[in-house]
């Protein structure tokens, strides 16, 4: 009948009363819900098939690979979505049920505990499941993946398994890292910048205290960059920045720091010391990495640098100290004397203390320029025993404290740059003095000093030159004093230069406080000097100390021999003076004959030989 569907299937046969079978009967079943049912669980199962297929595609379209895991005393996998073949190298299936490999077996070791911390923390705190970390890919390299998961729990409220999804974020990683490296280093020489720096102090200095340990900070300046990037130009100035970070770095161990702060400051973190001397052998070994010349677009290129260290916990408790510390320990190197290392210590401390007062009240004064005087003192010749010159030197009247000593504002006036200023008006001064004199009718020379910036600065040649013009004296009157230290550095060219323009232009260069340094006459052979002046100590050891006698004699005699006139500093005594002439000594200057003095008074001085 239409639309039914009947089974027939049930037949029994028909009996008589005496048994006999009589015909067949049978039962028709209306089974159309039974039909209804089967056809639906066909169509849900096609539908579940297709809807499996989506899933399947859906599943592995995605950016990522789905994964869930039971927990059993270990981890294993019962699901995992084909992407991990993408992701880790490894077929996804090796992964089901531990069958070739287990997850946790690719995972970073280094970043197992963190994983399994962050799982277990998931459960505990009940949230999900989020972490960045590493797998060991198959063919050896490391993907940073990002997997977020959860737990899910079962009826019974117990957790059943972990659901998850894993990313993998090399390219991002790698990217950020690049942006970290780059935001925590110095471009041009790739070492830690400031920023790093003060950071890995920091943790060094909780190191330290932790274990009981010292620490000591190195404070690393080039004594000349400055010059090597002027005078040879940036791109040289940049490679040697560039190799001297390189061979600090060498010279120390992996957990130690070197870093680039910036300009031509380096510093160094120097851990684990258990006694502080032990920096020295790091401090020494700084300045020795620097001593061999650098090859630079084929030339050589002399560095050297000063050094100032403070040791943690003793000179500061923590990284904002211990850095101002090192750098008022620099601060004393150079003012030392440069190529030098120097300890942080209290005395020094109050020592900087004055000197900063001086620098900030030598710019005050520099400023008003009212404060500075020149005094002269005479030149006398040992042959006529008159006045042939004078030298200019300068006096601080500063209005609280007096009378300030060269000795004391001239070194702070060289390390803060005020020097430039400085000399240049002495040199003015000096010329427009001379030049009143000889208007006057005594044609006097005058001598100045020179310290090492200003020859170093490069423009001293046209300084000199304009003051010669202004002042309308002949060059030949003006002396320029320079120490050893200026003329011994040969190989600078900026100093080899301004001798030469100078000695060009008619000027006299002498050397001033000969024997104190390293020098020794046969060096002047490569130079235009005319005048040596032997240091005082020696002169007053004539008549008391044989070894200054002879060192007297023996500049005296050399001089003559290389044609340099010799000149005897600090002459105060007749003895002194016998000894000099009896030796030929070309001039001198002392107490003997005047005290350093107002001009007025060495015009009166002038006059009375007249
Ligand atoms: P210096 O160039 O060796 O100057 C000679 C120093 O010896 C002067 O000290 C002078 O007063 C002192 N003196 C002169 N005769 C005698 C003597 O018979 N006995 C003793 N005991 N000392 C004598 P001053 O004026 O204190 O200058 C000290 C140093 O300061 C100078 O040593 C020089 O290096 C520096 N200086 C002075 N003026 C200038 C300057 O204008 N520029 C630069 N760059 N340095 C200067
Ligand atoms: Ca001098
Ligand atoms: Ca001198």
């Amino acid at each position: 009948a239409g639309g039914l569907h009947t089974d027939l299937e049930v037949k029994f046969p028909i009996l008589d009363s005496a048994g006999a079978i009589v015909g067949v009967g049978a039962i028709a079943t209306d089974i159309t819900e039974r039909k209804r049912a089967e056809e639906s669980l066909a169509a849900a199962t096609r539908e579940l098939r297709a809807s499996e297929q989506k899933f399947r595609t859906l599943v592995s379209n995605l950016p990522c690979a789905i994964y869930r895991s039971v927990f059993d005393g270990e981890w294993e996998d019962v699901f995992m979505s084909e992407a991990m073949e993408e992701i880790t190298g490894y077929p996804a299936t090796d992964f089901i049920a531990n069958r070739v490999r287990s997850f946790m077996s690719i995972v970073h070791p280094d970043d197992r505990a963190m994983h399994d911390e962050n799982v277990e923390a998931a459960l505990t705190e009940g949230r999900p499941f989020e972490l960045e970390y590493r797998v060991i890919h198959a063919d050896g390299s490391i993907r940073w993946i990002y997997d977020k998961g959860r737990w899910v729990f079962g009826d019974d409220g117990e957790p059943s398994c972990f659901d998850g999804a894993i990313f993998d974020i090399t390219d991002r990683k790698t990217a950020e890292q690049q942006i970290e490296h780059l935001a925590y280093h110095d471009k041009l020489t790739d070492l830690p910048n400031r920023a790093l720096f003060i950071d890995r102090l920091r943790q060094a200095a909780a190191h330290a205290t932790r274990h009981n340990q010292l620490l000591a900070l190195h404070l690393l300046d080039l004594d000349n960059f400055k010059e090597v990037n002027d005078t040879l130009g940036h791109h040289v100035g940049d490679e040697l920045l560039k190799g001297v970070g390189q061979r600090l770095s060498t010279m120390l161990r992996s957990t130690d720091t070197v870093a680039h702060l910036g300009g031509d400051e380096f510093a160094v973190v120097q851990t684990e010391l258990k006694d502080a001397t032990e920096s020295t052998v790091v401090a020494e070994r700084a300045m020795n990495a620097l001593t061999d010349p650098f090859e630079i677009d084929g030339s050589r290129i002399h560095t050297a640098a000063t050094l100032g260290v403070a040791i943690f916990p003793n000179d500061g408790s923590d990284a904002q100290e211990l850095l101002k510390k090192a750098d008022l320990a620099l601060y004393a190197g150079k003012a030392k004397g440069r190529n030098t290392y120097q300890f942080f210590d209290q005395e020094m401390s109050v020592k900087l203390q004055t000197r900063k007062k001086i620098e900030a009240d030598l710019r005050d004064a520099l400023a008003r320029g009212t404060d500075f005087v020149l005094h002269y003192q005479p030149l006398v010749s040992l042959e006529t025993g008159g006045i042939i010159g004078v030298e200019a030197l300068i006096r601080w009247l500063h209005p609280g404290q007096g009378t300030i000593s060269p000795i004391d504002f001239i070194p702070v006036a060289e390390t803060t740059g005020l020097i430039h200023s400085l000399g240049a008006w002495v040199l003015r001064t000096a010329c427009n003095q001379a030049g009143e004199w000889h208007r006057a009718g005594w044609p006097v020379s005058v001598a100045i000093n020179a310290s090492a910036v200003q020859i170093h600065g490069g423009d001293f040649v046209s300084l000199v030159k304009q003051a010669l013009e202004s002042a309308q004296i002949e060059p030949r009157f003006l002396e320029v004093e320079i120490t050893e230290t200026v003329y011994l550095r040969t190989r600078d060219r900026v100093v080899g230069d301004t001798l030469r323009h100078l000695h060009e232009l008619g000027v006299t260069l002498a050397v001033d406080d000969f024997g104190t340094g390293y020098g020794s006459l046969t060096y002047l052979r490569g130079f235009p000097i005319s005048k040596v002046k032997i240091d005082r100590s020696f002169v007053q050891g004539i008549g008391k100390i044989p070894d200054d006698e002879a060192i007297v004699r023996a500049v005296v005699g050399l001089g003559r021999g290389l044609n340099v006139r010799t000149v005897a500093e600090g002459v105060e005594t007749e003895e002194q003076l016998d000894f000099l002439k009896a030796e030929e000594c070309d001039e001198a200057q002392g107490y003997y004959w005047s005290w350093p003095v107002e001009p007025e008074e060495l015009t009166r001085l002038l006059k009375a030989q007249a």
